[in-house]
């Protein structure tokens, strides 16, 4: 794990750092990175976001000049859109012993884009969305960040990562030696498979509820939108999963949570889970993602009509309705 005493802003003195894209990552990198000393230019398409991007006070060019013009090139687009804009903006502009640094795996571990053997080629991947990254660094703190050296054309790749790491608050967490690869894998399988059993988890609490004939609004409450158990999980994030129910739960809850705990999930999702792996793995899942944006994602339409649909997003309209925050 590499800390702050490991990383020095000067591999990064007198080069420019190229922010391409202004998104959920682009916005948190650049701001952290002007506000830690480095020269920041963003590059965009000519849209809204480019004129947010200028908005905020940021020398801002198409993504092929700011490209040129950097020396780091951190690309900050969403993944299925690296091939394109890689191959047509970013190879171009990468000259000899220019850093490319990636926030995810995915575009390398399934060889969607190559760069050239001349640049290093590096994951700086945050555990986090971009929100917190910027207000964890104005508060003097960070988040945790995944890094791998791929390819190490100046002999210093490493040293500059952590440059960046640091100016983006990473190593004040903690920036862990994870490789692209299993970066890649490990957030699949977060999002494919515990992100929907949780999500699931919380719908069928609700509906057992409202089957049993509890009013819609407090069992919404109690169950989730109260916050409670995101607060239990951001504690058990640092003291452990357990040890926050040992903490923080009374008898009666501690009882509660013992006697059911291990019982409520089968072996037949342990057998989903291990399904799941093996397609992210074997790069069945990128097939079908393939598929999916070619046709125009129409299953995240169908999704998008369902929860729109479903009874617990009609509550939690009707909740930030009576609360006045819809
Ligand atoms: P966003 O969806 O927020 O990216 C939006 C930005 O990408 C905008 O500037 C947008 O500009 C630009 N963009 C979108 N499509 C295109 C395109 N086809 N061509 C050119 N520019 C485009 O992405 P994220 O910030 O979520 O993700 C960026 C990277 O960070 C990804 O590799 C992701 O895996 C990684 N990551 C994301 C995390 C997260 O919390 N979201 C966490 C860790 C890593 P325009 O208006 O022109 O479309």
């Amino acid at each position: 794990m590499y800390f702050e005493s490991d990383a020095s802003l000067q591999h990064v003195e007198g080069r420019t750092v190229a922010v391409i894209g202004y998104g959920i990552q682009g916005k948190a990198f650049a701001a952290n990175l002007r506000d830690s000393g480095v020269a920041v230019i963003v590059g965009n398409r000519d849209d809204e976001y480019r004129e947010t991007a200028v908005a905020d006070g940021f020398d801002t060019r198409s993504i092929g000049e700011a490209a040129a013009a950097g020396s780091v090139v951190i690309l900050l687009i969403p993944d299925d859109a690296h091939p394109e804009v890689f191959e047509s903006h970013i190879a171009p502009n990468l000259d000899d012993g220019d850093l490319f640094v990636l926030a995810h795996g995915f575009s390398i571990r399934y060889g969607r884009i190559t760069p050239p053997p001349t640049a290093d080629v590096v994951l700086l991947a945050p555990k986090m969305f971009g929100k917190p990254i910027r207000q964890h660094y104005t508060e003097g703190s960070g988040v945790l960040a995944f890094v791998d050296v791929i390819q190490d054309a100046s002999g210093h790749a490493l040293d500059r990562t952590l440059a960046i790491a640091k100016a983006m608050g990473f190593t004040r967490y903690g920036v862990m030696p994870v490789s692209h690869a299993t970066e890649t894998e490990l957030d699949l399988f977060q999002e494919q498979f515990l992100t929907p059993l949780l999500l699931d988890a919380f719908r069928m609490a609700f509906e057992v509820l409202v089957e049993a004939g509890y009013e819609r609004i407090p069992v919404l409450l109690d169950m989730h939108a109260s916050g409670e158990m995101a607060e239990m999980m951001v504690e058990a994030a640092s003291t452990g999963l357990y040890e926050v129910i040992e903490q923080q739960g009374s008898p009666t809850c501690r009882f509660g949570v013992q006697r059911y705990l291990g019982k409520l999930l089968g072996e037949d999702v342990r057998a989903r889970g291990r399904e799941i792996l093996e397609e992210i793995r074997n790069g069945g899942f990128v097939a079908a993602l393939g598929k999916e944006a070619a046709a125009g994602y129409p299953s995240l339409a169908d999704y998008t009509a369902m929860y729109r649909a479903s009874e617990v997003t009609r509550t939690h309209d009707g909740l930030r309705a009576a609360l006045g925050t819809a």
